[in-house]
């Protein structure tokens, strides 16, 4: 990919620090500079973003355009390819500079390469599924400004926090997920919960214990929930069903324990254990604990 690479912010008074400096350190790290656009992320609405990107996208001419995979980046990706004259795919785990982008297919049981043809090509990529890039050219990266225009026809009326204080799933290096198996919401708060702090990881679910209303909706890993790729997913009381795995597949590692020795998720797992959660869970909070202190 050529050198000339462009890191877009969002970025206000407010947020200013944290995003228009990690923006930068990137720009250095991969010799590039920041363009910054003036909308507050925290106010992020669909169409100003759209917008703004879309004009910024139309100066800048860029051959690739690429986003990290939140929700955000879904909805922007292909409405953003679309009004470019671009093309789009989503869910990378590596892209060249050909334009050619690996994807996983079949809940992860396959690869699928996608020639993009029509520039600009619009990609959102998996986080964590590849090294971060090293060494960088230009260590004083300069820094653009920019200006939404603004022809929102909708609004966000509404905001509601999920969670808090917590980074996101896609970046997690450790992950203790629960399903079905745990029984309800008190064996994620008493049981799973204390472990996932011990280890410094955060919480994930699968559909059927979201779905259930056990724990939020945001922690559902999977097909239709988030695409992760900690070094190790502890996965407690879930089958292993495609649609989980299709959530998963870039893990480095896969770890359960579920009652059924027969449960497809141990198909997958380098270590596992075959017992009722709330036998291991606790031994193994009471050995983490002893390896602390
Ligand atoms: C279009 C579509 C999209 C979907 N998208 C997703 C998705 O994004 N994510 C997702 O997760 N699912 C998704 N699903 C649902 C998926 O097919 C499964 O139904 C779901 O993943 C099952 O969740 P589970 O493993 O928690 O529950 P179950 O299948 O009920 O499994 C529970 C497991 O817990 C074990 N267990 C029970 N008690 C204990 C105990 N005390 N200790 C240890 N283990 C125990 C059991 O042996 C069993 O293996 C989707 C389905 C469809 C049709």
């Amino acid at each position: 990919m050529s050198n000339d690479v462009v890191i877009v912010v969002f970025s206000s008074d407010r947020a200013a620090e944290g995003l228009a400096g990690a923006g930068e350190r990137l720009a250095s790290a991969m010799g590039g500079r920041v363009f910054e656009i003036a909308i507050d992320p925290a106010e992020y609405q669909i169409e100003e973003c759209l917008t703004a990107l879309t004009e910024t996208c139309r100066e800048l001419n860029p051959r690739a355009i690429l986003l990290s995979n939140d929700t955000y980046s879904q909805e922007i990706a292909p409405r953003l390819a679309h009004r470019l004259g671009g093309s789009a795919v989503g869910d990378g785990v590596a892209i060249t500079a050909e334009l050619r982008v690996t994807r996983q297919v079949y809940g992860g049981k396959a690869q699928a390469v996608i020639q993009l043809k029509r520039t600009p090509a619009v990609v959102w990529l998996r986080a964590r599924s590849f090294a971060p890039a090293s060494g960088g050219q230009a260590p004083s990266p300069v820094r653009t400004g920019g200006a939404p225009v603004l022809h929102a026809q909708t609004r966000i009326v509404e905001r509601r926090r999920e969670t808090q204080g917590e980074a996101r799933l896609e970046d997690a290096r450790v992950i203790v997920s629960g399903g079905r198996g745990i029984g309800g919401p008190e064996g994620f708060s008493g049981e799973l919960q204390p472990l996932a702090r011990l280890l410094g990881a955060q919480m994930a679910a699968s559909r059927a214990a979201c779905d259930a209303g056990w724990v939020p909706l945001t922690w559902q890993v999977g097909q239709t929930g988030k695409k992760v790729a900690p070094d190790l997913y502890l996965a407690i009381g879930i089958t292993g069903a495609s649609q989980h795995m299709a959530g998963i597949s870039e893990a480095k590692q896969i770890a359960a324990i579920n009652i059924d020795r027969d449960a497809p998720i141990f198909k997958h797992c380098r270590f596992g254990i075959v017992e009722d959660y709330r036998k291991v869970v606790p031994l193994l909070r009471q050995k983490l604990s002893a390896i602390q202190r």
